[in-house]
């Protein structure tokens, strides 16, 4: 099946069609909580309109850990129905996209003073492989000190007992949030990035409405609905406090940090799930032509739209890495790249960053709107299911059909299985490596956009220009008409991820990237500086690391 057109470029069309209409339901962020909401409440037949202030997945859902988990560690915190919920939930995301949820085995060293000892990571890996209904087949595997090293031979060997393989998945967080949004397109849904909600609307002391600032045309504009539901993650409280209703529950911010390492800095054959010095636990997982590190947990309540890295962030990771592994000592100057995110929990006294809950939490205002925080990535299915069975409760006048989205295939031209994806990507470098697609190149395009990698590629292959800048100028023909891509940034970062994971290829073309934009966008010169301006920045914010 094709894609279905979305792009910027009819905007001002579509938010005046949006004008007209009274929908079921309006939910304010684009990121994987409102993207889960958006796509269930259509399968159920709703009427729904996300909008999101700034691109779609620009929050916490591009900046996670990527991981598709139930989250060993939250069984320490007796938090077994997240954990069964979230490892149950891996599965069914991963068959329902599985180009983009890869299974991956995680590699837990046990250590000398670590978390875990060889028995209590034994029993919690069953009990956790028992919550999540593993298969046996791929159940874990225990090697001792020797076989270790020879599975992962930068691990350090003074420090090293033995380890245990497990079950995981790996995602890429914001392509997954812009698949759920086109999905939901594609069962009627509409969308809009960089529309603000600065203010509701209310009928008889309910929210029946929103009014937002237009970031692209700086106009406002309003919106009616029955229903509205506020999935602004960190904002959330934000969103509260203009609807008067922020009492009780409130968030507690904390800021997680990542950073990026060039393959042969840190050539780990294995994700690793390794103690740091201080008693948490960080990740390290190749992937391409890189490795990331993360991540950090401390408390944050700075500017909520411009999170960065700090030194004393890179330094805890540098640190943590250079303790587990046998790799010289990595240093600042090593870094590549990096992103922060900031995780919204729910307060609760006396508990540090990482005892704090993962469960997500729903308030309803006196004023009937709903607002959800909380959660992992992983459980944005569950979360959304629950949300639109309390619209329908609360609307008995709306469609009552029940969730679909437990078998739904949310790319609109899926792989059957994973089987399918990894013959698929095969094939496309079959095809192609005789015509200068590399093993990365196919591996790169098939695992961002599945099937629709072929057509990207055969376009770019009718170019009469050098292959890396014939890809280049298709992808991003491909984000702007069909994933509403409004500027380089959101390519850089929300559309391919280049910016972590391939941050070369955006400073040795950064100029024919901005060139190309602008023949589809046709800025005036001020507009085109404004735009050059704001892709060098977003390139300094990963990659400078701040005092
Ligand atoms: P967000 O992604 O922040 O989305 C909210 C959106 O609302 C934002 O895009 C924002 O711009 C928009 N918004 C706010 N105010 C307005 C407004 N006024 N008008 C319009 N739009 C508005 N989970 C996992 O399952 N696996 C992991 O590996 C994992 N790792 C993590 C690592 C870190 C460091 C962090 C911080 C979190 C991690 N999580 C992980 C948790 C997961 O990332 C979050 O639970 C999830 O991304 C939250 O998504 P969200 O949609 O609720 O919030």
């Amino acid at each position: 099946m094709g894609d279905t057109l979305f792009s910027n470029k009819d905007r001002q069309q579509r938010l005046s069609e949006s004008q007209t209409m009274t929908y079921d339901i309006i939910i304010i962020g684009g990121g994987i909580t409102g993207a889960g909401i958006a796509l269930d409440a259509s399968l159920r037949g709703l009427s729904v309109l996300l909008v999101e202030k700034a691109d779609f997945a620009s929050g916490t859902s591009s900046k996670s850990t990527k991981l598709i988990h139930g989250g060993l560690r939250y069984l320490k915190q007796f938090e077994f129905c997240l954990v069964k919920e979230t490892g149950i939930e891996r599965a069914v995301v991963h068959k329902n996209i599985p180009h983009l949820v890869h299974p991956e085995k995680m590699l837990l060293p046990i250590v000398k003073d670590g978390t875990f000892s060889k028995l209590s990571a034994s029993l919690a890996i069953s009990v956790y492989e028992r919550l999540a209904k593993v298969p046996k087949e791929h159940r874990k595997i225990t090697s001792n000190k020797s076989q270790t090293l020879v599975v992962e031979k930068l691990l350090n060997p003074e420090l090293l007992k033995s380890s245990i393989q497990y079950s995981e998945y790996r995602t890429d967080d914001s392509r997954l949030t812009i698949e759920l949004i086109k999905a939901a397109r594609r069962e009627g849904a509409e969308a809009f990035n960089y529309l603000k909600v600065i203010d509701f609307k209310y009928e008889q002391d309910n929210v029946r409405g929103v009014i937002c600032k237009d970031l692209n045309s700086d106009t406002s504009i309003e919106f009616r609905a029955k229903q509205v539901v506020s999935a602004a993650g960190p904002w959330v409280d934000k969103l509260r406090e203009i609807n008067k209703s922020k009492k009780g529950k409130t968030l507690q911010l904390t800021k997680g940090v990542h950073i990026v390492l060039p393959s042969n800095k840190l050539a780990l054959k294995h994700s690793v799930y390794f103690d740091a010095f201080d008693g948490r636990m960080l990740f390290a997982i190749p992937r391409g032509k890189i490795t990331y590190v993360g991540t950090s947990d401390t408390n944050y309540v700075g500017d909520k739209d411009n999170v960065l890295c700090t030194e004393a962030d890179a330094e805890y990771i540098l640190k943590a890495i250079n303790t587990m592994f046998e790799v010289g000592k990595l240093r600042k100057v090593d870094i590549i790249s990096t992103w922060a995110g900031l995780r919204p929990l729910i307060h609760e006294d006396g508990k540090s960053p990482s005892e704090l809950s993962r469960k997500d939490e729903i308030f309803v205002s006196n004023t009937n709107l709903i607002s959800i925080a909380g959660g992992k990535l992983t459980g944005f299915r569950k979360m959304a299911e629950r949300i639109v069975d309390l619209v329908q409760e609360k609307h008995s006048d709306l469609s009552q059909e029940s969730c679909k989205t437990e078998t739904y295939k949310i790319h609109s031209d899926s792989f059957d299985n994973y089987q399918a994806f990894e013959s698929f990507k095969n094939s496309i470098l079959t095809k192609y490596g005789s015509r200068g697609i590399s093993s990365y190149d196919a591996w790169y395009y098939t695992t961002t956009y599945g099937k629709h990698a072929r057509n990207i590629i055969e376009d770019a292959l009718q170019l009469p220009i050098a292959i890396e800048q014939a890809l280049l100028k298709r992808e991003i023909k491909y984000c702007i008409q069909y994933e509403s891509c409004y500027n380089p940034d959101d390519y850089f970062n929300r559309r391919t991820g280049r910016i972590y994971f391939d941050i070369e290829s955006l400073r040795d073309n950064f100029d024919f990237i901005i060139s190309e934009f602008n023949t589809h966008f046709n800025w005036d010169s001020s507009e085109l500086e404004r735009i050059r301006l704001q892709s060098i920045k977003c390139i300094e914010d990963v990659t400078i690391i701040r005092p």
